[in-house]
């Protein structure tokens, strides 16, 4: 990104010619919703996209994302879950697509560990509601884990679920197409300029005038901000049962009876899951992953990240965690594609104005727990850019906090057995 005035300018002289009031560079899981809330005021806005709308190539595919309101990230993103959660049942209603389904989902692991410790004190904090299972009322109610410590306990969460990334992306772009705005796909933007008065967006051969850009690249976001961002490569994994009838509806790993899961393994590993979907026939298998402590996924560069899957450092750990956790799964994945997500260094969203510039809003460092907010970090983008005030505090996002390293789950409770082994440098967890 380049600024060609000097000095900073005012934002008050806007170019003599607009093609549109706001421009969004990236139409992923962000930017999409960027793009719809834009829209929805009637603004003019461009929406650029390097590839197609719901595409595999970044962040925002795979099917399924854990949906929560109590998140054990930061209490400041209950009311951002929660905005979210109207905004994707609104836009759910647009477009008749299911883009959100609230099952209820279960944090398990010991009371002092993070995703307890971390659910509770969001839910206190937030003022949520949620159960505590104790430990029998735990084992009694979720036949399909197993291993649980001695000390494990649950933490009911009513409000979990699932939501849809393709369907939530594309569902957001035709919506804000058919409120007027203008999409340029297969565009890949090479500049984007601050001038005086707004931004000029080089892209496909033409440059995009606005007063505001929206830059929303997700794992693209080193190539054009200078912010602390590092993006990971992150594979996505599916199991079958053992017996093939157990993920099919009524079977024991069918979603109704294995529903949303985060959980703490006795050794400090993390899993994070739900059951499988099959009712229509086209649906999914069991859906689990691995908690980013542990050493499996590796930082990585957008443009070239590897997209092969290599079993045993992708999938060895975790393929030992699901046998000890769920032993009514085949261990083997039976699918698996690459995915990445892009951390900041406290784990936390990058989204503001940095420097305060008008001109500027960015959106990156999903951080792994991003999609679930998406509409919401949408609304949020928009107020941004327009200068609207904020529906919420968003303080703990700004992109000129200071980055010192400790994420606010790190004091809600313990990450992880210290004593357990490590197979590479890890970085810190990385939550659903
Ligand atoms: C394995 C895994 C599991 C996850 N689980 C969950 C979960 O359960 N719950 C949850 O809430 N979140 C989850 N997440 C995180 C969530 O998926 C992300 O937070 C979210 O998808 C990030 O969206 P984004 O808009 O930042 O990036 P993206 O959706 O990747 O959007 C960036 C866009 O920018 C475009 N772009 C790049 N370069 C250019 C260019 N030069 N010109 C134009 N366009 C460009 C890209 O093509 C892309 O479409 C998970 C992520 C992974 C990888």
């Amino acid at each position: 990104m380049t600024d060609s005035t000097s000095p900073s300018p005012t934002g008050s002289a806007a170019p003599a010619e607009l093609d549109a009031d706001v421009v969004v560079v990236g139409l992923g899981a962000w930017g999409s919703q960027a793009l719809w809330r834009l829209a929805e005021r009637g603004v003019r806005v461009v929406g650029v996209e390097r590839f197609g709308i719901g595409h595999p190539l970044g962040s925002t595919h795979g099917t399924t994302r854990l949906f929560r309101i109590a998140c054990m990230e930061h209490p400041g993103l209950a009311p951002i879950a929660t905005r979210a959660r109207d905004l994707w049942l609104d836009l759910g209603e647009r477009t008749g697509r299911t883009l959100l389904r609230q099952t209820g989902g279960v944090m398990v692991g010991p009371r002092d560990g993070h995703v307890v410790a971390g659910t509770l004190r969001a839910v206190e904090e937030a003022g949520l509601e949620a159960t505590v299972l104790d430990h029998d009322e735990l084992v009694a109610r979720f036949p399909a884990h197993a291993g649980f410590g001695a000390d494990d306990i649950g933490v009911w969460d009513p409000a979990a679920g699932i939501s849809y990334p393709e369907a939530g992306v594309r569902s957001a772009v035709e919506t804000a197409v058919g409120l007027g705005a203008t999409v340029l796909t297969d565009t890949r933007v090479t500049a984007i300029e601050l001038v005086e008065g707004g931004a000029e967006v080089t892209a496909g051969g033409r440059v995009i005038r606005a007063s505001h850009v929206v830059v929303a690249l997700g794992a693209w976001m080193p190539q054009f901000v200078d912010l602390p961002l590092v993006a990971r490569r992150t594979p996505l994994f599916w199991f079958e049962g053992k017996d093939s009838a157990s993920t099919t509806p009524g079977g024991d790993h069918d979603l109704a009876s294995f529903p949303v899961f985060i959980r703490q393994l006795p050794d400090g590993t993390t899993l994070w899951g739900h059951g499988a979907d099959k009712a229509d026939g086209e649906g999914y298998a069991v859906k689990i992953g691995l908690e980013d402590s542990r050493g499996s996924f590796s930082d990585t560069e957008a443009d070239t990240v590897d997209r092969y899957i290599h079993p045993a450092q992708d999938y060895g750990l975790l393929s030992a965690a699901v046998a000890t956790a769920f032993p009514g799964l085949d261990p083997t994945p039976s699918k698996a594609i690459p995915c990445m997500v892009t951390n900041s260094p406290d784990r936390q969203f990058v989204v503001g104005r940095p420097g305060g510039d008008p001109r500027l809003v960015v959106a990156g460092g999903d951080s792994g727990h991003g999609f679930k907010h998406a509409p919401a970090i949408g609304e949020l983008l928009a107020q941004l850019a327009l200068g609207e005030e904020p529906f919420t505090d968003i303080d703990f996002m700004d992109p000129d906090r200071s980055y010192d390293g400790t994420s606010w789950m790190d004091e809600a409770g313990d990450t992880a057995d210290p004593t357990a082994p490590q197979l590479t440098p890890s970085t810190s967890p990385r939550t659903a």
